[in-house]
């Protein structure tokens, strides 16, 4: 699927997403927000379209900036309408709310004839009545047929180009729901668990759900939804996505939690290195180990690493060892040898 100048679904790398929190219509707030969320790596920004003056502030806003942007419209057929005319890649509607067939029909024909994608966001607190009282409330099962209603009345005017969300505060529906809908849909899924609160917790409760379905390779596109500025939603979606094993760049960094055996300063050597490796752009993983009796076998996989020894550390490279290093060189060696790799083809 196409979304503006953004591949995704299929063999393609998870997008990051965000949203703003400024009022559409304020061009000028809005615009500054997404080149912030942009310079932390969001990939594709959605914005609410609440009314009117939002809906055409659109046009402005793409106009200045350089991700893709998705429109966020509930009940009002017309403001989707306005959204892609105005220049939306992509528009975010729940099809159960926008109103009577013909009308659902009228924002198909407008994004078939721009080749719009739609998604079909289901939210576990916006699900339809019927839906919630078949199934004694917002279920997996529940929040699958939603979705499954939704698309046949996108299919029924041969509208495909599709893609599908399903949350809930739940991390537990949200997971089964997404197994559920993987197991019998094909189309690209953007995952997240919607209020999930203060950014802690919503990070974790984001790393539990949306994580868990990353690591078993379901999700195209990811949001992770804090209670807080969105640039932070950014620096979430990478550390999970890194977590997972999604991460198609930077630095995977694994270190030994230390024992008894540990001889040298790694817990003070990690807290330092972490933060000098967010700028590495190249996917690598990096291990920092406590040990030479576990350290290089541990990190076999490692593409660069160190293991301690008494006061000093092995410097040893995909699980051989390359020299020894006094432990106040660690951390300059560890980065002339990252940044060697980075230089490689
Ligand atoms: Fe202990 Fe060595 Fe394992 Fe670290 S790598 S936890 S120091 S045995």
């Amino acid at each position: 699927m196409r979304i503006g100048n953004v591949f995704i679904g299929g063999n393609y790398p998870v997008a990051i997403q965000s949203m703003t929190n400024t009022p559409t219509a304020n061009v000028e707030a809005t615009v500054r927000q997404i080149l912030c969320l942009e310079s932390a790596g969001c990939e594709i920004v959605r914005v609410s379209a609440p009314d009117l003056e939002s809906a055409c502030a659109i046009e402005a806003i793409r106009s200045r900036i350089h991700i893709p942007l998705v429109a966020d419209i509930h009940f009002d057929w017309r403001l989707a309408l306005e959204s892609v005319e105005a220049g939306a890649d992509k528009i975010r509607i729940n099809p159960g709310n926008i109103g009577a067939p013909e009308r659902v029909r009228e924002v198909v024909k407008a994004c078939a004839a721009k080749e719009v994608p739609i998604r079909i966001g289901v939210n576990g607190g916006s699900l339809e009545k019927d839906l919630l009282e078949k199934y004694g409330g917002v279920t997996p099962e529940a929040l699958v047929e939603s979705a499954g209603r939704h698309i046949e009345m996108l299919r029924r005017w041969d509208f495909d180009n599709i893609c599908v969300s399903m949350k809930s505060s739940d991390v537990g529906a949200t997971i089964r729901a997404n197994l559920l809908f993987a197991e019998k849909y094909d189309y690209p899924l953007h995952i997240g668990v919607t209020e999930t609160g203060a950014p802690r917790i919503g990070l974790l409760k984001t790393a539990a759900g949306a994580g868990s379905l990353l690591a078993l390779g379901i999700g195209d596109t990811i949001r992770v939804s804090l209670t807080d500025d969105p640039t932070e939603e950014i620096t979430a979606a990478r550390d999970i996505l890194r977590a997972a094993g999604r991460s198609e760049n930077g630095v995977n960094l694994i270190s030994c939690p230390t024992c008894a055996r540990t001889k040298y300063p790694l817990i003070q050597i990690v807290r330092e290195l972490e933060p000098m490796l967010a700028n590495v752009k190249k996917k690598m993983t990096v291990a920092v180990m406590g040990c030479v009796v576990n350290g290089p076998g541990e990190a076999r996989g490692a593409d660069i690493g160190v293991a301690g020894g008494d006061g000093c550390a092995v410097l040893f490279r995909r699980g051989e060892i390359l020299r020894k290093i006094p432990e106040d060189r660690v951390i300059p060696e560890l980065m002339s040898e990252i940044h060697r790799i980075e230089e490689e083809k």
